[in-house]
Parts: structure tokens; sequence; C-alpha cells
């Protein structure tokens, strides 16, 4: 489903992602960990062309993300992502928010979409907020909505960045069980996080990234338990 071969990415002088290789294969779940300014964000927002890549290659379902040429549109509504600050829009309800693109991007009928919306909503827990406003919704409330959003498109792959890291702690476990209930339904998702409970619950691989490299990788069990390179260890540490 997502073939990274080589990735490299400068800004300006820096170099933040170092050579970058990883397959992901259809149905499974990756979860990214590493330091704060390891390249998890830039990574992810490779794989659906929010950031061009300097040099390597990416394929996401088929579309050769790193070509100029591939249909920048086709690759964002293949690859979902749900980022760290809910990014509804305010001037929009809920509904409003989860039916524009649908309508706009794959020509569905304003009932159609509505109909796809409260799916979407009863699948996040959110049937009765239809009609409501975000900023009247929790931030976990807005998060569930942003993913309901995203999965409006049928994205075949949904990346998160840190999709609960600015949530009140006791929210957090609302949008994760909505993840989870996601991963269980076989899509395939690439999720930057610090949740390291539910990585090792949900995730089938783990992959470490650090200074711009895939400093390890493997099984949740290996990298929890196990993990042999040091700088992964280190940063484990701080999780205990
Ligand atoms: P992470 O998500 O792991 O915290 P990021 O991918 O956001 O890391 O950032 C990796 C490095 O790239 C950091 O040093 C960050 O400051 C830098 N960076 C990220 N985005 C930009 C940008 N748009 N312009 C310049 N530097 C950036
Ligand atoms: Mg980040």
């Amino acid at each position: 489903m997502i073939h990274v071969n080589d990735l490299h990415k400068y800004y300006g002088e820096a170099h933040v992602l170092r050579g970058i290789s990883c397959d992901i294969q259809p149905s499974e779940v990756v979860c990214i960990i590493g330091p704060s300014g390891s390249g998890k964000s830039t990574f992810l927002r490779c794989l659906n062309a929010l950031e061009t890549a300097s040099a390597g290659e990416i394929i996401v379902n088929g579309y050769a993300v790193h070509d100029k040429k591939s249909n920048l549109n086709l690759i964002r509504e293949t690859a979902g992502m749900v980022f760290q600050r809910f990014n509804l829009f305010p001037h929009m309800t809920v509904l409003e928010n989860i039916i524009m693109a649908p309508m706009s991007l794959k020509g569905l009928s304003r009932t159609q979409a509505t109909e796809l919306a409260r799916t979407l909503l009863s699948k996040v827990g959110l049937a009765d907020k239809i009609q409501a406003w975000p900023t009247s919704l929790s931030g976990g409330q807005q998060q569930r909505v942003a993913i309901a959003r995203a999965l409006a498109m049928s994205p075949d792959i949904m990346l998160f960045d840190e999709p609960t890291s600015a949530l009140d702690p006791e929210l957090v476990s609302e949008v994760l069980d909505v993840m989870k209930n996601l991963a269980g339904e076989g899509m395939t998702m690439v999720i930057v996080t610090h949740e390291m409970a539910f990585a090792r619950e949900v995730a089938d691989r783990v992959i470490f990234i650090d200074q711009g490299i895939i400093q390890e990788q493997g099984s949740p069990q290996a990298i929890f338990n196990a993990p042999q390179n040091p700088r992964t260890q280190r940063f484990l540490s701080n999780f205990r």
C-alpha cells in the first residue's frame, strides 16, 4: 500500500529526512514513535504530498507521490490525514464540515453526502452532534469529527499525526477507541503517537525514528520489551 525508498527531505540546509525506506502492507497498522524534531511529521506529510520529497521514491496506493506530475487531489483522497490540532472549519456545522469535500471533490449529492455523514458520525459516536458547531464540542469530540471528515473521502489509508497530544488526558481514550475500531475494520493506518500503551496494543509494527532515520523497527513486543538500539532504549526509558 505504501512504498518508500531512500526518502530525503531538506528544509534549506537542514537535512531532516536522511534516507527513509519502508513498505507498508494493506491493513497494516504502523505506529511511528520518536523524539520531538526527529522528522516524524515531515515523513507523514511527505506521504500525502503536503511536503515535497527532496529525493527518493514514494508510492502510495499506486500513486507516485514524489513525481511532481502526479495528481495531488487523488493522492490526498487515497490517504486521509488527521492532525494534532483539530482543524475543523469553525464557521461550518459538523455536517457541513463532513459533506463539503465529498460533494465538491467526489460529486456526491447533498442527500448522499448527508447520509454518509450520518453513518460516519454514528461510527465515531457523535450521531447527535450533526448540527453542532465545532466550538460547542470538546476537543475529543472535535477530533472524532475530524476523523469522520477524513473518512468521508473513502480513503484507503489513514495518516494520524499525534491525534491525541493536544487533548486533555480524560479525552484521549475516546479518540483512541475510534482509531482502534478503524484498525479492526482493516484500515491501513500510519500513526505518529506518544501513546505507547495504544501502540503496544494496536500496532502491527512500531517504527522508531530519530534524526531523520529509521533507527529500529519491529513488532510492539520487540520494540517495547527488548529494544536493540541504545537510542530506542533511551527514548523509551522516558515513558516508564
Ligand atoms: P517531529 O514531528 O518528529 O517533531 P518534524 O518533522 O516536525 O519533527 O520536524 C523535523 C525537523 O524539521 C525539525 O528540526 C523542524 O524544526 C524542522 N522543520 C519542520 N517543518 C519545517 C519547515 N516547514 N521549515 C523548516 N524546518 C522545518
Ligand atoms: Mg510532529
